[in-house]
């Protein structure tokens, strides 16, 4: 019997690499505010898996005048070098002895696609849990939510679940849930936390 249900986000908890990093700042900068900041919407769907990485870089190279595949390419070339340090994995594989330990991201068809094979996650989780492949967000009311899925997919008892994610918003939900949560601050922190839970 394991000891605990371990939750770990991706984004901002184990992963500090952004999308585009590969783009010189000047060119970023003529799509990455009109995407993520004007197109709420757009990126919502995708995250929800309503769209594709290619449907996105049509819709952000057809509204600012950039060329597609050029857009595409880069992206998906960061999305598979993003990078999760070694000794987290390392600690995550320690904390597997004794408790469960998935990964549950809200994110878009490239981390299934790209990153998770690109950094051979698989190896290092229970099971993966991304938003876009579920179409289901953390913070959606709570039967509809994430969390909810993932908990019971993996039959985990909520009373015995922990989540590490680095939002305050994330946390709270997963504690009205009935679970425990921390919110992660930096890599090092992670590193003190699983090392508590092994
Ligand atoms: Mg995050």
């Amino acid at each position: 019997m394991k000891k605990q249900n371990i939750f770990i986000d991706f984004d901002g908890t184990i992963c500090f690499d952004f999308f585009w990093r590969g783009v010189p700042d000047s060119l970023r900068q003529k799509f990455e505010s009109f995407l993520f900041r004007d197109n709420g919407n757009v990126v919502e769907d995708w995250m929800r898996g309503n769209l594709t990485s290619e449907q996105v870089c049509h819709f952000i190279s057809e509204n600012r005048g950039l060329v597609h595949d050029e857009i595409l390419k880069i992206f998906v070339n960061d999305c598979k070098t993003m990078t999760v340090k070694p000794e987290i994995l390392m600690a995550i594989d320690r904390c597997r002895k004794n408790n469960n330990v998935f990964l549950i991201t809200d994110n878009m068809d490239s981390f299934t696609r790209f990153t998770e094979p690109g950094l051979k996650l698989k190896q290092h989780f229970d099971k993966i849990y991304n938003s876009a492949d579920y179409g289901k967000l953390k913070d959606d009311a709570a039967e509809e939510s994430l969390f909810t899925k993932a908990l019971s997919d993996s039959n985990s008892d909520i009373k015995k679940s922990v989540l590490l994610d680095n939002s305050k918003k994330n946390c709270e939900i997963f504690k009205k849930l009935g679970g425990s949560s921390f919110c992660v601050e930096n890599a090092d922190h992670v590193l003190t936390l699983l090392k508590m839970l092994e």
